[in-house]
């Protein structure tokens, strides 16, 4: 049901949705607002209010920063009495990232905050922005029956599909149809309605208010293997200075070789109070470092397992805690623990 008096603040950070062609170079670049609003005369005919804020200048979501993270954070604590939902528009090249520190900042979310963009400037004829738009602004104003957000956590909407943040990557450079959220079940689905998939919608904490975390540690890496990967590869990621956390792509179900080299770095670096999270390189699936012998090692060696946390959501998560000032015992702890829906724990 969406209320006729609802509030929703539209937050325009970049991206292609208001992309327009350089004549000269036909690249896309961003443009200001002002093009996005003159393109969507829909807006005016929504039911409910919506106010806008605007980055200056908008970006291309590859520059998205930890700063920028902490400003659209500040946008919303800032205005999060006065609104009763918030819509991002974001690149979608770096949203599932974004959607992931997000969850993180915001916590015990008590209204939607929605990410959405597109893969078409909203000028082009063929644009998904509109409909991405249109729906997302619906949702983040939709109310059940109570009177209470029909979803109030950090998702991303991008055709037809409502998906948890924090579970999401982009999987498609140029369909339209860019993300999935490949463990875990939709938040919602758009079709002639709107069907909510309540069971799987997070609920805040009643006994908590919101809170909003701004600090992120940037000392992390992201540590991919391959077939032939060199001890100068692993040695290089593993001694940057002031390093925290490690997310450490592997394969299947959270296997890596077992060579001495590669141990004993991992090892040392496990020594020096680095935090070490095992992803699985895999789109579907979950780590489980029991199953064979290779995993069964770095888990001796106090490897954490992500289970099925994104590479996204793991990395996001090692900067929130960090962030926070857990020490790496606690912040080991934590990585095990779903905080907001972001993994399956399976033992
Ligand atoms: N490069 C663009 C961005 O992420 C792509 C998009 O918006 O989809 O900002």
């Amino acid at each position: 049901m969406i209320y006729t008096n609802a509030n929703v603040l539209l937050i325009y950070t970049g991206g292609t949705i208001g992309m327009v062609e350089n004549p000269e170079s036909g690249a896309l670049e961003p443009f200001n607002f002002s093009h996005l609003r003159s393109n969507m005369p829909e807006i005016k005919r929504l039911n409910f209010n919506v106010e806008t804020y605007l980055f200056d200048p908008p970006i291309d979501s590859s520059d998205v920063s930890i700063a920028i993270w902490k400003q659209i954070v500040n946008v919303i604590e800032t205005n999060y009495e006065r609104y009763d939902g918030f819509v991002i528009l974001h690149g979608t090249d770096t949203m599932a990232y974004t959607a992931s520190a997000l969850s993180f900042m915001l916590e015990n979310l008590t209204k939607p905050v929605i990410l959405t963009g597109s893969q078409l400037p909203i000028g082009k004829l063929r644009t998904d922005g509109k409909e991405n738009l249109i729906t997302a602004l619906e949702i983040a104003a939709d109310k059940d029956e109570r009177g209470w957000p029909e979803v109030p956590e950090l998702s991303i909407y991008m055709q037809k599909l409502l998906m948890r943040g924090n579970r999401t990557t982009k999987i498609n450079a140029d369909n339209f149809s860019a993300f999935r959220s490949p463990n875990y079940p939709y938040l919602a689905e758009a079709g002639l309605d709107i069907r909510y998939n309540q069971s799987v919608i997070l609920q805040p904490d009643a006994r908590n208010p919101v809170r909003f975390n701004y600090e992120m540690e940037r000392n992390m890496v992201i540590l991919k293997l391959f077939p032939g990967i060199s001890r100068e590869v692993v040695r290089a990621h593993l001694t940057v200075p002031g390093l925290k956390g490690v997310v450490l792509e592997t394969y299947g179900t959270g296997n890596t070789p077992i060579n001495p080299w590669f141990m004993e770095m991992i090892r040392d670096a496990l020594e020096r109070g680095i935090v070490v999270v095992n992803v699985t390189q895999c789109l579907y699936g979950s780590v489980a470092m029991h199953r064979y012998e290779n995993g069964q090692r770095l888990e001796k060696i106090g490897v954490i397992s992500g289970c099925d946390i994104t590479t996204e959501a793991a990395l996001a998560k090692l900067m929130m805690l960090f962030g926070k000032g857990y020490l790496p015992g606690e912040v080991k702890e934590l990585m095990h623990r779903s905080l907001r829906g972001e993994l399956t724990v399976n033992g």
